[in-house]
């Protein structure tokens, strides 16, 4: 099996899908290898386009915060996210650029093996659990993947453009807390 390090360097080098034409860089993400919690996006902004790594911008500024209430920390958890290239204008990832790039977040899975992930967002959600449902029904209980716990919340940007929110995602990380005995 290959190693997180190997397969984010052969992502660097991905031309999959055409979204690779726009963007200053691929963002594969980052975190322990070992991570026993796993967060996965929707896809970089323009902030993590320049800098090359996961959740740096204004809402990943927010994701610190809630890790934060939560007892967590960077270091110990892993980020990544569905779309490693930044899609133009921020929209939301097309199919077809999904299932070029899900390989990729599906090689990442496997090589950490964590045994919680959070989708943080409806295309990390639906992506994940390989259902067409709505946030709000699939947010607030545990779902299985294989072996790996589910948890679907609400994408920080979300929560930014709607701060009422925060009182659902805030309740969905203190289950998250409760799993990492936090
Ligand atoms: S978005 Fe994913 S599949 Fe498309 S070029 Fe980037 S890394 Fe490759």
């Amino acid at each position: 099996m290959l190693k997180i390090e190997e397969i984010n360097q052969k992502t660097l080098q991905c031309e999959r899908c055409s979204l690779r034409n726009g963007v200053k860089q691929v963002v594969p993400g980052e975190g322990n290898p070992k991570a026993h919690l796993m967060l996965i996006g929707e896809g970089p902004g323009q902030e993590e386009d320049e800098k090359g790594r996961p959740f740096v911008g204004t809402a990943g500024k927010l994701l610190d915060k809630i890790l934060e209430a939560s007892q967590l920390k960077r270091e110990e958890i892993y980020i990544a996210n569905v779309i490693k290239c930044r899609p133009p204008r921020n929209r939301t990832p097309q199919t077809n650029e999904i299932e070029s790039c899900k390989p990729w977040l599906d090689l990442q899975i496997a090589a950490i093996s964590p045994d919680l992930i959070v989708c943080l967002g409806l295309t990390a959600a639906r992506t994940i659990l390989g259902v067409n449902d709505s946030l709000q029904n699939l947010r607030g209980r545990w779902h299985q993947f294989g072996e790996i716990k589910v948890l679907c919340t609400y994408h920080p940007a979300a929560l930014l453009r709607d701060p009422k929110l925060k009182v659902p995602t805030w309740a969905d990380f203190k289950m998250v807390m409760q799993e990492c005995g936090k």
